[in-house]
């Protein structure tokens, strides 16, 4: 699979790419399916995930993302208990309303 854009976001004023990308072998290992990289200010979901589950993927990338992008000074790392706990908890508020579009593949 070819990284595919999935949407473009805007938080904190500015546009975040939410792509779609095959895993590293480092990242399979380590049973990695997501993350908002803050260098190129971009989430990437693994395209492997069904598309609920990917949803929810996307909701813990987003909590990450407000963090760096409203300049919360927290060192990378230390926010995953923020995200793990408001991204799941948002995800299961906000599933139904969540208008994401399926991923490319059509997996619901
Ligand atoms: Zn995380």
């Amino acid at each position: 699979m070819l990284p595919t854009i999935w949407l473009t976001l805007t938080i904190a004023g500015v546009a975040v790419p939410v792509v779609w990308r095959e895993r590293t072998a480092a990242e399979a290992a380590a049973g990695i399916v997501g993350e908002f990289e803050r260098a190129s200010v971009t989430i990437w979901i693994w395209g492997g995930l069904r598309g609920d589950v990917a949803r929810s993927v996307l909701c813990h990338e987003i909590v990450h993302a407000i963090i760096h992008l409203f300049a919360i000074s927290m060192p990378e790392g230390d926010d995953e208990p923020a995200a793990g706990s408001l991204g799941a908890h948002t995800y299961a508020v906000l599933a139904p309303y969540l208008n994401f579009p399926n991923p490319p593949w059509g997996s619901q």
